[in-house]
């Protein structure tokens, strides 16, 4: 991976400044996927778009925030900041929990757009508990909700979209629906994901389990 610039920014609540890694380039080798959606990938950091202010736990989308400086990856550490307090390191802001994630869901102007990106999130996260594990807890009542909310605000036409209905119907064990919603076209492009949930739901299999196609 090439690391891109550091981003200061300040947090619209306290004006607290914190940064932002960005990646200039990356890849995923030796990627981890699940049905989910959920990549890790260690040449390619999935940087949270919603997060948390370190210093006063106020949350925001990084990108609504006001860059205050930007350091270029090899002079990150040579340089003084004389705009920032010298008492005051920035420090990174607070990667998204459970909680950050339902602060954002708070707001009542909240575009549909950035609702499924936190829903979707929140679903990965309350899925963590059952990541490769043998033993599935069954789903709990705010996984659910989210489930269900998801479900109403997802675009069928959307094939990104689309596939996350599928997942979360087979999530749920409700494998004549998801089958269902996987009928028809999809771009090419989608086709690997598309086979490895018809193989999921044929074999009525919900665990959130890693899938890689082209791993043995
Ligand atoms: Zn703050």
């Amino acid at each position: 991976m090439l690391p891109g610039n550091t981003y200061v920014r300040e947090c619209p609540h306290c004006s607290g400044k914190f940064t932002q890694p960005t990646m200039a380039s990356g890849n995923t080798f030796g990627a981890k996927f699940w049905p989910d959606g959920k990549i890790d990938a260690p040449m390619m950091p999935d940087y949270p778009a919603y997060v948390s202010c370190p210093y006063c736990k106020g949350t925001f989308w990084v990108e609504d925030t006001k860059v205050v400086k930007s350091i270029g990856y090899d002079e990150e550490r040579e340089i003084p900041d004389l705009t920032l307090d010298s008492n005051q390191n920035p420090i990174p802001y607070k990667n998204p929990t459970r909680k950050i994630y339902l602060q954002g869901l708070d707001d009542l102007n909240i575009s549909k757009e950035n609702e499924v990106y936190l829903r979707s999130k929140l679903m990965q996260l309350f899925n963590d508990v059952n990541r490769d594990q043998k033993e599935q807890r069954p789903a709990i009542a705010a996984q659910i909700e989210n489930w269900n909310r998801l479900l109403k605000i997802l675009d069928p036409k959307d094939t990104q979209e689309k596939l996350l209905r599928v997942e979360i119907y087979r999530e749920m064990g409700n494998f004549e629906e998801a089958k269902k919603v996987l009928a028809g076209e999809l771009d090419e492009e989608y086709m690997d994901t598309m086979d490895i949930l018809d193989k999921l739901i044929e074999a009525r299999d919900s665990r959130v389990m890693c899938i890689n196609p082209h791993d043995d």
